[in-house]
């Protein structure tokens, strides 16, 4: 016999000091931190204590640009337990620029509308509170000559 259920597993854990710092800026600032790795210089964002592809702690904190490109997207149709938005989302991998990683956010456009290699820019929220939502998400951008 298989029973079926549920399990509501509320928690809290110290984001640590590398994520504090990237929140807090993202709140405060509306600023978007990563770090330049002094060992392989890899650009990562968001800012964590230690390069994701060499392993290495010591780094350079960086200001990263809000703008970047569009490397992948896929669209959610089904309302999920835990999702922070009601369905459709469409989310994105976005190569800030100058990072060499991506990040995965939310994209503001309509799906028919949304393009791999498209520019896109972080819409930062009106109130916010220390969370990645402190970007609502990845709006598309009109380039000069496009
Ligand atoms: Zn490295």
């Amino acid at each position: 016999m298989i029973l079926e259920g549920r399990v509501h597993l509320p928690f809290e854990y110290a984001a640590g000091v590398a994520a504090s710092r990237f929140l807090t800026a993202l709140r405060d600032e509306c600023k978007i931190l990563g770090a330049r790795c002094l060992s392989c210089r890899f650009v990562w964002v968001p800012l964590s204590s230690f390069c994701p592809r060499c392993g290495r702690d010591s780094k350079d904190i960086l200001e990263i640009a809000p703008v970047g490109t569009l490397r992948s997207w896929t669209v959610i149709h089904e309302q999920g337990v835990h999702r922070p938005f009601p369905p459709p989302i469409t989310y994105g991998l976005i190569q800030l620029d100058g990072a060499h990683s991506s990040m995965v956010h939310r994209i503001l456009c309509p799906e028919e509308h949304v393009k791999t290699g498209m520019r896109v820019r972080a819409k930062f929220s009106e109130k916010r509170v220390g969370s990645i939502l402190d970007i609502e998400g990845f709006e598309p951008v009109r380039e000069a000559n496009g």
